[in-house]
């Protein structure tokens, strides 16, 4: 059996940031993930300021294209459309599949591909699949991780799920331009058009899973709607529309509910369902989590949830956008 300081499980940029700052700081640190990288992570891929100080590069260091988003934001009952997203900071589209491979061949931390499956404690140690035994392990295996799973199978509550649907193609055609549709078509979510580097575009829609429940409508039907849309907007063609194979992928929004620490064991990124409240920006919470994860075990602050970052909106945009949303939900409740 190998023995490693620490384990973690998952490579996404959750557990390469933990890796990264552990290794940095020369501990003993093993990744373990069950693809090969590069893989395709299904993702709009818009991240922040933020992002890029946490993880200290800048559009000059970055490999690949990164671009400058110009936002454009539409809210379902409002006649008009704003510029410019009020988020914290300037906003950037990545491909993911680019971004995480780069972020964990840069974390300079030993990857080994392994699909974890059963994790045991053994006295002070946690024995991964009796091939690996590890003091520290931290679950960064995104929404179905098995840490979270074996160790804290109680952490998300079901009310806090999202459901999407997207597309990520070449469509040199693109509008250089990114849209956000809110309450689109009344879904409590929003869909999203979001230029990328080398032509690419991404086109999605996520929601909370509660309202597809409870409104017994699918967002299949929802994804193909907002293709129509796009097409009569001239953001697509409707060769392009008909041809595309969305996919999906569930994810949490946080809540303070569910721990992210038992004893030496840490939940950080998806698995412990952490994306913001507001936009489901869920790249920034999990690196600010692995950055977390890695100083608790380095001895320095313990990992809490108080640090993350709930919302994506200034404070204004959030008053503002409650009154919008509240008000647009009372008319469609009458
Ligand atoms: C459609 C969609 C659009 C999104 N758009 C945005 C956006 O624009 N901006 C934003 O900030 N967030 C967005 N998010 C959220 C964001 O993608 C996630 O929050 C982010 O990827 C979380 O990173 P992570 O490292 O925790 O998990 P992941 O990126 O999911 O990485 C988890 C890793 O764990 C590995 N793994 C899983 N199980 C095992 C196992 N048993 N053994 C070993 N390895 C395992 C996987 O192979 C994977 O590499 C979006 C999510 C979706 C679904």
């Amino acid at each position: 059996m190998e023995y490693v300081e620490t384990i973690i499980v998952g490579g996404g940029p959750a557990g390469s940031t933990c890796g990264w700052h552990l290794t940095r700081h020369n501990r003993d640190v093993l990744i373990l993930d069950k693809t090969s990288f590069p893989r395709l992570k299904l993702c709009a891929g818009w991240i922040t300021d933020k992002v890029m100080a946490d993880l200290e590069f800048d559009q000059t260091s970055y490999p690949h294209e990164i671009l400058d988003l110009t936002m454009r934001t539409h809210i379902a009952g409002l006649p008009f459309s704003f510029h410019g997203l009020p988020t914290h900071g300037k906003n950037y589209s990545i491909r993911r599949t680019e971004f995480d491979d780069w972020l964990l061949k840069r974390s300079n931390t030993k990857v080994v591909q392994h699909n974890v499956k059963s994790i045991r404690r053994d006295e002070e140690l946690y024995i991964i699949d009796d091939q690996y035994s590890c003091r520290y392990l931290v679950g960064a295996g995104g929404t179905m991780c098995p840490v979270r799973r074996e160790i804290f199978p109680n952490s998300r509550m079901k009310s806090r799920q999202l459901t999407t649907l997207e597309h990520e193609f070449k469509y040199p055609a693109r509008e250089e331009i990114c849209h956000l549709y809110f309450l689109y078509r009344g879904i409590q979510g929003y869909s999203w058009y979001v230029p990328k580097g080398d032509g690419y575009v991404n086109i999605g829609i996520g929601g909370k899973s509660k309202y597809f429940r409870n409104s017994g409508t699918k967002i299949q039907d929802h994804f193909q709607l907002f293709l129509g849309d796009l097409v009569k907007q001239n953001l697509l063609d409707e060769e392009t529309a008909s041809s595309l194979k969305e996919t999906g992928h569930p994810y949490f929004l946080f809540t303070y509910e569910g721990e992210v620490k038992n004893g030496s064991c840490f939940l950080i990124g998806d698995s412990a369902g952490l994306a913001s409240v507001d936009m489901g920006e869920g790249i920034g919470p999990g690196i600010e989590s692995g950055l977390l994860a890695a100083r608790d075990i380095m001895g320095e602050d313990e990992y809490t949830k108080d640090a993350i970052t709930k919302y994506s909106f200034g404070g204004i945009a959030r008053a503002i956008m409650k009154r919008t949303v509240g008000r647009y939900h009372a008319v469609r409740q009458n």
